[in-house]
């Protein structure tokens, strides 16, 4: 399941991203600073606002497989 979710999040990551409408539970959010660590589930959580990179939304497969994110620890 792991490879296939790192395939899929590679390839189609971003188109995903655009296609999904539904608001399923997958959606994080991470700040693209490069030393970020957490994902994050609200888009307004309070780390978030830290911030000075880009916000970008993203699967929560691709946040812990292709970004290497835990779940931010204000939100556990
Ligand atoms: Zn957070």
């Amino acid at each position: 399941m792991k490879q296939t979710c790192i395939l899929f999040s590679l390839t189609f990551g971003i188109l995903l991203s655009s296609f999904t409408l539904s608001g399923d539970s997958g959606t994080v959010y991470i700040c693209a600073s490069k030393s970020s660590k957490a994902y994050h589930l609200k888009r307004d959580c309070f780390a978030l606002k830290n911030c000075t990179h880009e916000i970008r939304g993203v699967s929560q497969c691709e946040a812990e497989n292709a970004h290497g994110r835990t779940l931010c620890g204000h939100e556990k």
